[in-house]
C-alpha cells in the first residue's frame, strides 16, 4: 500500500451528478427580458415608406412561425418582439402613417394581428420552459451541496484512516514519487489537499515537501457540474455570430450580371430582391427578383414595389437582401446603400448585400457591422450622397454566408412585364 495509491483512492470518493442540458441558472424573468432588449433599439426611418414596414412586418411574421416551427422560441420570439415594437410602438409615430393607402393598410394590418397572437402564445411556451428549466436548476444545486457535506464527512473520516497508516509506513520511493505526479496530471480538477493533508512531522521529510508543493499549486478546484447548462436551441440551431447562415448559390452574381448586361454596358446600375426560405435551420436564397426600377451610373431606384411583395407573397418567399451593379466603380456599399442595406437589416438581421463590380472583376457579399454600422446609419437623417465618419467600419464582408453549389437560382425578372 504505497502513498500513490492512497491518494489515487481518495481522486473518486463521490460520483458526480450528469449536468443535464435542460435546465439554466438565469431566473425566467431575467431570460425574457434578454431576448426582448433587441427591438427596443430600432429606428423607424422617414424615407421608409410605412407600407414598405408592413410588407417587411408580414415577411417578420413567417420568418417567426418559421422559426417556431423549428422548435427555435426563442429566435422566434426575438423577431416577433422586434415586429410589435415597430408596428405598435414606434410606427404610429411615421410622419406618413395617417396618409398611407388605407385599404392596403387595413388588409396588412389584419395579417399584423396574426403575429400579436403567435407572440403571446410563444411568450408563454418560453416563460413556462423557463421556470421549469430553473426549477431543475435549483433543485441540482440543492443535491450537489447535500453531496458536498457527505463527501466533506466521508473525507474527514478517511484523513483519520490515512494519518494512521502514514504513521506505520516505509518511506516514499522515488517511484511512488512520479507515480503521483502522473496522477496530479490526470486528475487536475480533483481536490483532496483541501481536506486531507499528511501531518506536520511527515512534511518534513525532503520527498513529501515536494509532493505537496506539486498540491498547492495546483488550481482551485471547480465544480463543473455548476456550471449554467448550455441552451438546448444553441444545440439544436447552428449559428454563426448569433446568425443563422444565408446559403447563395455560387453562379448567382454571374446569372444576375449575364440577366442586366444591357445596363452595364450603357454604365447604368441594376438592382435585384434576393429572396428565399428558411430551410433545414438555413435560409435558402432561392429567387432574384428584378423590380421595375430606373437607374444611373451610381444608384438605381425601385418603383412598384408592390409586384415584388405579391411575387414573394404568393411563393411564400421572404426578403434575405439585395443585389446590385457597380458598372464602372469597385465593390463596396456608398452612403446611399448604407441607408438601403439598413432598411434591409433592421427587419432581418440576417439581410446582405451584395456588390457586383464587373469591370473589377469584384463580388462583394456585405453586411452592416452590428454596433457601429446599424447604430450611426439608424441614427443619420441625411439623405442622397453624403458623407458618414471613416470610423468606426460601417459595413464588413459577411461572416454569415456560404455560397452553395447544390442549388439554382431563379431570376424573375418583372421589368418587361
Ligand atoms: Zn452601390
Ligand atoms: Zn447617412
Amino acid at each position: 500500500f504505497t502513498t500513490a495509491f492512497v491518494l489515487y483512492i481518495y481522486r473518486h470518493p463521490v460520483s458526480r451528478s450528469k449536468m443535464m442540458s435542460s435546465e439554466s441558472a438565469t431566473p425566467p424573468a431575467e431570460r425574457l427580458q434578454s431576448l426582448s432588449a433587441v427591438g427596443a433599439s430600432v429606428q423607424i426611418k422617414k424615407d421608409i415608406s410605412p407600407i414598405k414596414y408592413f410588407r417587411s412586418g408580414i415577411q417578420m411574421e413567417k420568418v417567426a412561425r418559421a422559426y417556431a416551427k423549428e422548435g427555435d422560441l426563442e429566435r422566434a420570439y426575438k423577431i416577433l418582439h422586434r415586429f410589435i415594437t415597430l408596428f405598435i410602438e414606434k410606427l404610429p409615430k411615421h410622419p406618413l402613417y395617417k396618409k398611407a393607402e388605407a385599404s392596403r393598410m387595413k388588409e396588412y394590418s389584419k395579417k399584423i394581428h396574426g403575429a400579436l397572437d403567435l407572440a403571446s402564445d410563444i411568450k408563454q411556451r418560453l416563460s413556462d420552459q423557463y421556470a421549469t428549466e430553473y426549477q431543475s436548476f435549483l433543485e441540482r444545486q440543492k443535491r450537489n451541496e447535500i453531496a458536498k457535506l457527505a463527501e466533506a464527512q466521508s473525507k474527514l473520516e478517511e484523513c483519520k484512516d490515512y494519518n494512521l497508516k502514514s504513521v506505520t509506513m516505509d518511506p516514499v520511493t522515488d517511484d511512488s514519487q512520479s507515480a503521483l505526479m502522473v496522477i496530479e496530471e490526470q486528475h487536475p480538477e480533483d481536490s483532496m489537499s483541501d481536506y486531507c493533508k499528511p501531518k506536520q512531522n511527515y512534511e518534513s521529510s525532503s520527498s513529501i515537501d515536494s509532493s505537496n508543493y506539486i498540491l498547492e499549486q495546483r488550481k482551485p478546484s471547480v465544480d463543473r457540474s455548476l456550471k449554467p447548462a448550455t441552451n438546448i436551441n444553441e444545440i439544436v440551431s447552428p449559428t454563426l455570430d448569433g446568425l443563422r447562415c444565408v446559403k447563395i448559390p455560387e453562379r448567382l452574381p454571374e446569372y444576375f450580371l449575364a440577366v442586366v448586361q444591357k445596363n452595364t454596358a450603357s454604365n447604368i446600375e441594376t438592382c435585384g430582391i434576393l429572396s428565399g426560405h428558411l430551410m433545414k435551420e438555413v435560409f435558402q436564397v432561392t429567387h432574384v427578383i428584378i423590380p421595375k426600377q430606373h437607374g444611373t451610373a451610381d444608384s438605381c431606384t425601385t418603383e412598384e414595389e408592390e409586384e415584388i411583395f405579391d411575387y414573394q407573397d404568393s411563393r411564400d418567399l421572404v426578403t434575405l437582401g439585395w443585389i446590385h451593379t457597380h458598372p464602372s466603380q469597385t465593390s463596396f456599399l456608398s452612403s446611399v446603400d448604407l441607408h438601403t442595406q439598413y432598411s434591409y437589416q433592421i427587419m432581418m438581421p440576417e439581410a446582405i448585400a451584395i456588390v457586383c463590380a464587373p469591370r473589377y472583376n469584384q463580388t462583394g457579399y456585405f453586411t452592416l457591422t452590428r454596433d457601429d454600422g446599424l447604430d450611426i446609419i439608424g441614427n443619420c437623417k441625411e439623405v442622397g450622397f453624403h458623407p458618414h465618419p471613416s470610423h468606426p467600419i460601417l459595413f464588413e464582408e459577411c461572416k454569415h454566408i456560404c455560397l452553395d453549389s447544390t442549388h439554382e437560382v431563379q431570376l424573375v425578372d418583372l421589368r418587361s412585364t
